[in-house]
């Protein structure tokens, strides 16, 4: 094994036995024991912290350890946790009633809300996942163009949609899964992977197949293989590529929009995808995600138009109140401390890893960053794969030990909110440095085989 002990690291080993419990009952109860696969630990071994309650930028779990919350729920929680204003619009939604399945005034209000700060964007679909927004935007976009084929970049990960599985970013990168048994050859037949950054690829791709290409897909700037920008052209190029063949191109903002500026990247890029996807910071924390576009386009969707595409509880009212109250909080002000702690973070980081001599890269796209274990800029796929990852999982428990949470895994993006304060840095600043011995100090498979 190669994690140093608790003990070596010269800490007390936390007590998890709560944790580790309440892990062994859901192993039998729920697969893997997690409703979502990163959550297992299984890349960084130890028991995951089963969280009871979550407050500003702490979170506590079920032995009553807090931690620095560096996930945020994946994204949503821009704003902190449990944040009055969107509390406050949740209680007031719940008690009006849970669920109509009939449309509602709010639903308007995201919907205007969203088309106010994207402006390619002029009308959107709200579902309850960004996995159902890309689903319906591929569907969409093969509608439109009555072509199959679909583009996607190796690392970029769109949610468990079957086509868009294949070399995937996030959980399926962190297990090192090719692609998912159950996706079928038809459906994998239809996806063209590419190397992100690659406009050569894409250029070639088009030359060979442009009538059959529906859409390309992209994360508008990649998060799901830690964070790694779009080189400066590259969506522009996508844009270029995709007009000039009368294929669409989906901007992925699930994970982007409205977190790394008011508008998501297209606010930072300013490159007009053709159809958009949003999620996680949309629905504060509850189940809500969307799909827009022009009207020309989204006017091909049922009832307006043939391409289907429904929910029940599509535009839930709680989650439509979450999300719109934390919209409405998130201003230029809110930006501007998410960059400013994204900085912070980020410097922390780099000067701890620095101190310890350990080859790092602390990559940034906006304000999501994530620590790549190489002296070598990430600019793909490949390239996160050849970073000395042996090295991220002491350093993740040496930080989780200490009351610092980042996401339990090499290739998964850090998330900072506006709530960090002053206890939260103060933490962050002593578990640092044992962290990053933790790093320097970790056996790389070879030596560990010796
Ligand atoms: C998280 C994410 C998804 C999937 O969203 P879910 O709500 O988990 O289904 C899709 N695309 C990107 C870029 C994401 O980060």
């Amino acid at each position: 094994m190669t994690t140093p002990s608790v003990a070596e690291l010269g800490t007390p080993e936390p007590d998890t036995a709560a944790s580790r419990t309440l892990f062994a009952r859901a192993a039998a109860a729920i697969p893997g024991g997690v409703n979502s696969p990163v959550r297992a630990f299984t890349s960084v071994g130890g028991t995951p912290r089963f969280m009871v309650s979550a407050r500003g930028p702490w979170l506590t779990d079920a032995d009553g350890h807090r931690y620095v919350d560096l996930i945020c729920s994946w994204g949503p929680m821009i704003l902190g946790h449990a944040h009055p204003a969107v509390v406050e619009a949740v209680r007031a939604a719940a008690g009006s009633g849970l669920s109509f399945g009939a449309p509602t005034p709010a639903e308007v209000e995201l919907a205007e809300e969203i088309i106010g700060r994207v402006a390619p964007v002029e009308q959107v679909r709200l579902v309850n996942s960004g996995t159902e927004a890309t689903m319906s935007a591929v569907r969409l976009a093969r509608g439109i163009t009555g072509r199959k084929a679909v583009v996607k970049f190796a690392g970029c990960y769109h949610g468990h949609v079957d086509a868009l599985l294949a070399q995937a970013g996030s959980g399926v990168a962190t297990l090192g899964l090719p692609t998912s048994p159950g996706v079928t050859g038809a459906q994998a037949a239809d996806t063209v992977v590419l190397p992100y950054n690659d406009l050569d690829a894409v250029r070639a791709v088009f030359a060979e197949r442009g009538g059959e290409i529906a859409c390309v897909i992209t994360e508008a700037a990649a998060g799901n293989m830690g964070a790694v920008a779009p080189l400066p052209g590259f969506n522009a190029g996508l844009k270029e590529l995709c007009s000039a063949h009368g294929a669409l191109l989906i901007m992925d903002e699930v994970m982007t929009g409205f977190r790394v500026s008011g508008s998501g990247w297209y606010g930072r890029d300013g490159v007009a995808g053709d159809l958009y996807t949003f999620g996680k910071v949309m629905s504060g924390g509850l189940p809500a995600a969307a799909f827009g576009g022009p009207t020309a386009s989204m006017s091909h969707l049922a009832p307006a138009g043939p391409v289907y595409q429904a929910g029940t509880l599509s535009g839930n009212p709680v989650a439509v109140a979450a999300g719109l109250a934390t919209l409405r909080n998130a201003d230029e002000a809110v930006y501007a401390t998410l960059d400013a702690n994204a900085d912070r973070l980020a410097r922390l980081l780099g000067d701890a890893l620095s101190v310890q001599g350990v080859p790092h890269r602390v990559q940034r796209a906006g304000n999501l960053l994530s620590v790549f274990f190489t002296d070598d800029d990430v600019h793909d796929y490949a390239g996160a794969q050849a970073a000395q990852t042996w090295r991220f999982p002491p350093f993740f428990h040496a930080l989780l030990d200490r009351g610092v949470y980042p996401p339990p895994s090499a290739f998964e993006a850090w998330f900072v909110s506006t709530a960090l304060d002053d206890d939260a840095w103060q933490a962050i600043d002593d578990a640092l440095p044992q962290a990053a011995k933790a790093a320097a100090t970790a056996l790389s498979p070879t030596d560990a085989a010796q």
